[in-house]
């Protein structure tokens, strides 16, 4: 049987390309050093996958920073503030990337947003009423001829046009539609160009195609490739879809001239009865996402090979793939020293599941794979028992009550009680949570680790940060003071090491954008809090200081979102769990002074199923009362404030009120602020602080800007109800631009606490 992969990590085994590409923002190497590295690396990842078997390889998959901005390059959809900077091309792709400040201007950043329902982030092309969509690019096929001069065909794969103009933003009058003509052409374009180059196949990546449709929507569907699929001759044409199903336009799809449609089986719900109900047609591929993309766990060869066996009784021409690109798992198992064998058996990252796709590949075309060694060792594998259960755990989550679901007294009280008692100013001023992670304090903490320096000498110089910060806030004059995370690598790893049921790796690192990457852990068994896990730092921090010390931790969605999820238990249940946990900690720290507790739930969106039919029944009517269950208990005047790094929750405004915190922080300087008029038409009672800058880039925001923009929510937010703070945590930050930008963010609160 034939196997595929939709796309391979790039980022490097060992982040080489992150390090690279940070090297020479820093101007420590130049060009020509970092286009050598991402050769290399592509090399490494096409050998690799080769090597394993694997038919339909990848190319174009290569990023430097994100695959729509790569394809919106490849478009022109370049905007013109980019453009007149006059940077090289790879200089104004970073431009637009993380913004640029020097001598040749001063630009933003475009915007970014999560990758349908992952934790990947995308940059949001602009098209602007003057862009003229064009090929100009050669990317693509510059790596496919890179490629094949090591003996490997590829199939370049690029986002879709529909998903191209599904996310593209536009900043004039004109609407997506009116883009129509010039995309199509474009991709025509694109398709001659890889016929001349005789590629055999070409990917289409439409993962647009599993949120729900409209009927508009399928119209331009079929506006769009009814016209691209033109220029077809011998090229054949991969449709790539991923993260759910396409039961919208199913029907619609298998009669356009595709070669293959790729479907995700196993997020696909409908996927396997999509097919059963209006067939597939006998001329085409299916490439069969049965192999996990986002998940670690290995793959159980039964079900796979029971669902594979269908297809080939229907004489479907399968080919097997993942079920989306292995970009969301980590490289490999190998570099795992730490973890006993026991537990690596059940994993399979991104190589692994290269071995998977190539033994059930095998074993499908076996008809006595059951005697085959490979199978039986799954086989065996998933008959054991694992020994993650924890009688305890699943005795106290059968006791909650639905009174443990609610907070008294309600919001409107304990505003006001809470007004009294901090006696903050209007606008309070606050941040998000961590400071700088500079270099020292990753040595600190890196060295701890590895066993170089005792406890006490990390906690020591921990304290000595968190006094320095502290220091610094009130110098700066914020109001709402923070420790400053410096204990922590990332909001998720670090409460897991304090939970039982986690599991961490060493370097199974995963990108989330750009160069940052995450290191998701594994969620092994049933979770409970072993032992506090802030409450230290946060009550020295407070004691160094008269101002409200925030405590800060991550909520219970956010860690089960950022974590591999088991897959024996429902994540409802995980998440109660995690909640639970939580609480405890919410609980201590307030017995141990601290008034204001931050519950980030960053990640809370981003798990919102795709299709709106499964928003409530499926995700928030559990994941919103799980937060809940963390803050119930706590006093009327301990206020809990919540953060989330993106502002698209315009449709979930009432869920997000019904979290029942006192105050939110999210992100909006790198969004429009339609959000906040949303926030007023659905009565929002929580307080709110949508970010005043964008700290995903080293931009300095000036005082001006800071002004108007809080000038702007105030039109639409009451002022008592508004805070002022950055858009998240300002760990990726250095210094010397978090200390200008806070300080502006201060001094413009105050100019207009003026009037
Ligand atoms: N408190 C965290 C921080 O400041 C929040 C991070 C996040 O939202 N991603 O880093
Ligand atoms: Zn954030």
């Amino acid at each position: 049987m034939q196997i595929s992969v939709i796309g391979f990590p790039r980022i490097g085994t060992l982040r080489e390309l992150k390090f690279a590409s940070e090297k020479y923002f820093k101007k420590e190497i130049e060009a020509g050093e970092l286009l050598q590295k991402a050769q290399e690396l592509r090399k490494t990842h096409w050998l690799t996958q080769k090597n394993a078997g694997i038919t339909y390889i990848s190319s174009n998959d290569f990023s430097f920073y994100d695959m729509v901005l790569d394809t919106a390059a490849l478009l022109g959809i370049v905007p013109k503030r980019y453009k007149e900077l006059n940077l090289s091309e790879l200089d104004t792709y970073f431009a637009m990337a993380r913004g640029y400040q020097g001598t040749f201007g001063d630009v933003k950043a475009l915007a970014m947003k999560k990758w349908f329902n992952t934790n990947y982030h995308y940059i949001v092309p602009e098209l602007e009423d003057d862009t003229e969509i064009k090929i100009s690019g050669d990317k693509l096929w510059s790596e496919y001829a890179e490629a094949k001069s090591i003996g490997i065909e590829t199939k370049p794969v690029v986002t879709g046009a529909y998903t191209v103009l599904k996310l593209c933003r536009c900043t004039g009058n004109k609407t997506a539609a009116d883009y129509v003509d010039e995309i199509v052409n474009a991709y025509k374009d694109l398709i001659e160009k890889c016929e001349k180059e005789q590629i055999a196949w070409i990917q289409f990546d439409e993962p647009a195609l599993v949120q729900d449709m409209e009927k508009e929507d399928i119209e331009l569907f079929h506006r769009l490739y009814d016209a691209i699929l033109t220029a077809v001759k011998d090229c054949k044409v991969l449709l790539q879809t991923y993260f759910g199903d396409v039961r919208d336009i199913y029907q619609d799809l298998i009669e356009m001239p595709f070669d293959g449609i790729g479907l995700d089986f196993l997020e696909g719900k409908e996927t396997l009865q999509l097919i059963e109900s209006y067939g597939f047609p006998k001329e085409k591929k299916l490439f069969a996402g049965l192999v996990n993309g986002k998940n670690i766990w290995k793959n159980h060869y039964e079900k796979t090979l029971k669902i594979l066996e269908k297809l080939q009784e229907k004489e479907i021409q399968t080919v097997l793939s993942t079920s989306c690109s292995l970009l969301h798992v980590p490289y490999t198992l190998k570099h795992e020293t730490k973890l006993s064998k026991e537990y690596l058996a059940y994993f399979a990252f991104a190589e692994e599941k290269l071995t998977e796709l190539k033994e059930l590949g095998d074993l499908a075309e076996d008809k006595k794979y059951f005697d085959r060694e490979a199978y039986k060792k799954n086989h065996d594998l998933f008959a054991a028992d694992r020994k993650c259960e924890n009688v305890a755990v699943k005795n106290r989550l059968s006791h909650v009550t639905e009174a443990d679901y609610i907070r008294e007294p309600k919001r409107s009280e304990r505003q006001k009680l809470q007004k009294e008692a901090f006696g903050l100013p209007e606008l309070p001023t606050t941040t998000i949570g961590s400071f700088p992670q500079t270099k020292d304090v990753k040595a600190n903490r890196s060295a701890f680790r590895k066993g170089e320096i005792t406890r006490q000498e990390y906690v020591d110089f921990n304290k000595k940060k968190i006094a320095e910060c502290v220091a610094w806030q009130e110098e700066i004059g914020l109001d709402v003071l923070v420790h400053g995370e410096y204990e922590r690598n990332d909001m998720v790893e670090y409460f897991g090491e304090a939970l039982g049921g986690f599991l961490f790796t060493e370097k199974a690192w995963v990108q989330s954008y750009g160069t940052r990457c995450v290191k998701p852990p594994i969620i092994w068994g049933d979770v409970y809090r072993e032992k506090s896990i802030t409450v230290d730092w946060s009550v020295y921090a407070q004691s160094l200081t008269n101002k409200i010390m925030k405590g800060m931790l991550t909520g219970p969605v956010t860690i089960l979102n950022w974590s591999f999820p088991r897959e024996d238990i429902s994540i409802k249940e995980s998440i109660s769990q995690i909640a639970l946990a939580i609480r405890d900690e919410v609980l201590d720290l307030e017995a141990n002074g601290i008034r204001m507790i931050q519950i980030d739930e960053a990640a809370l969106r981003e798990k919102l199923p795709l299709r709106r039919s499964d928003w409530y029944t499926e995700y928030l009517d559990f994941a919103i009362p799980a937060f809940r269950l963390t803050h119930s208990g706590v006093k009327a005047d301990t206020q809990i404030h919540t953060h989330m790094c993106y502002s698209e929750f315009t449709d979930i405004i009432p869920a997000i009120d019904d979290m029942d915190a006192d105050v939110i922080t999210f992100e909006a300087s790198r969004s429009d602020l339609q959000i906040l008029d949303s926030l007023r038409e659905n009565h929002f009672e929580t307080e709110v602080g949508p970010g005043v800058y964008d700290i995903h880039s080293p931009r300095v925001p000036s005082v001006e800007e800071i002004v108007l923009a809080l000038k702007v929510m105030l039109t639409k937010i009451s002022r008592e109800k508004l805070w002022v703070n950055p858009d998240c945590g300002l760990k990726t930050r250095g210094v010397p631009e978090t200390d200008a930008s806070l300080r502006n963010m201060v001094e413009a609160a105050k100019e207009i606490r003026k009037n």
